[in-house]
């Protein structure tokens, strides 16, 4: 046990697993409370930590990508710390001509070169690629993690750290000196920091194929990404906007498999397993975090697609508010004040 403040993790999702780990490594006596860390977004993500390919496909990203890359610096030193093992292998953008004429004018923008691959290639690297696609564009600069290993690896290290786990739901800040709000798009929790109503929420389901896709890069195409990882491809995934419920829907979900048998013909009638949550957006697409307008109060939220790949700079910032460091060139760009009075 340290001498430091006292803090409450509310969430123990990627936000306030990694916020609670840099607490606990900055001398915090940390306690993270959590109902159910198995109903997080963060447990059904694909886990992919992609600043290249979210910045050229997701339009609010891209104003994004400096973010987005010094976020992904940071994991080596996760994985170092915690054990969280990365995939460098890269991700593929696979599509027709004109679509990676787009991908390619756009990592150019970035400051980027694509590696060109002529299609056996690019069926050496993803396993049961389309004969009908062509050539394909690889990126190595977006890397890859299993959430699940990550939750757990992440956990055990805070642990270690004498960070304790609770198993219950955070109502107020209470006797803790500091209170870190990392609830990620669950309701109702508007009472413990007024900033948390610029939230929109953003349902997401996502399609796991266990029997195909263990190995290989992250194929990107048109409207749907292919993750492979320890238990089966991931496909996915639903942009729903305002929809918070985490019921599958076969329907909506329709589309997104007729692009991924385009790519992958094999899943064609395979067996899937349908997973949803919610992720929780800012109107800037950045995610809140730093100190609230409520006394005692920090926020790591609103990390709407990018929360895997955003949780160590959050936590950064988090450590820094909480320990009266420097909270690094992000900190106005993650104020959780920006929004002002706009959606309260
Ligand atoms: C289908 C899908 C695919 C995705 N793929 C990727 C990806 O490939 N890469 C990537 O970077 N991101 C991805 N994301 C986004 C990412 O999952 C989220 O941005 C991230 O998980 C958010 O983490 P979080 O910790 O903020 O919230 P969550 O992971 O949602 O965790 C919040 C936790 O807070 C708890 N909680 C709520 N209220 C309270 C309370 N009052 N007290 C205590 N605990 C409370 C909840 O039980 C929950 O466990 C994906 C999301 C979805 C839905």
């Amino acid at each position: 046990m340290t001498g430091g403040p006292n803090v409450t993790v509310a969430g123990a999702g990627a936000l306030g697993l990694c916020a609670a780990l840099a607490l606990a490594d900055a001398g915090c006596r940390v306690e993270v409370c959590d109902p159910d860390p198995r109903a997080s977004a963060s447990a059904v993500a694909a886990g992919m930590l992609a600043p290249v390919f979210e910045s050229i496909l997701d339009a609010e990203t891209a104003p994004a990508f400096d973010v987005l890359i010094a976020a992904r610096d940071l994991w080596p030193g996760l994985e170092a710390r915690a054990g969280v093992r990365l995939d460098r292998s890269g991700a593929m953008a696979v599509g027709d001509e004109d679509w990676l004429a787009q991908v390619d004018a756009a990592l150019i923008r970035l400051g980027l070169h694509g590696i060109d691959l002529p299609r056996r290639t690019a069926e050496a690297l993803a396993p049961g690629l389309s004969p009908q696609a062509g050539h394909a564009i690889l990126v190595r600069e977006d890397w890859r993690l299993e959430p699940r290993q990550a939750m757990s690896a992440l956990r055990a290290a805070a642990e270690a750290a004498g960070v304790a786990f609770r198993q219950h739901a955070v109502r107020e800040v209470g006797s803790a000196d500091w209170l870190v709000i990392a609830t990620g798009a669950a309701q109702g929790n508007g009472g413990l920091a007024p900033e948390l109503a610029a939230l929109t929420p953003i349902k997401g389901q996502i399609v796991r194929y266990a029997q195909v896709g263990r190995d290989g890069v992250s194929v990107r195409g048109e409207g749907v990404y292919a993750a492979p990882a320890s238990d089966g491809l991931a496909v996915g995934a639903t942009m729903e906007l305002g929809a918070s419920d985490t019921e599958p829907d076969r329907k909506v979900l329709e589309p997104l498999i007729a692009r991924a048998v385009a790519l992958f013909p094999e899943l064609d009638g395979a067996p899937f397993a349908v997973a949803a949550g919610v992720r929780a957006a800012t109107p800037d697409a950045l995610p809140l975090a730093g100190l609230s307008a409520a006394p005692k109060v920090v926020l790591a939220a609103g990390a709407r697609r990018n929360g895997w790949l955003l949780a160590p700079l959050v936590a950064q910032v988090v450590a820094a508010c909480v320990t009266g460091g420097d909270a690094g060139p992000y900190r106005r760009r993650f104020d959780p004040a920006r929004f002002g009075e706009r959606k309260r």
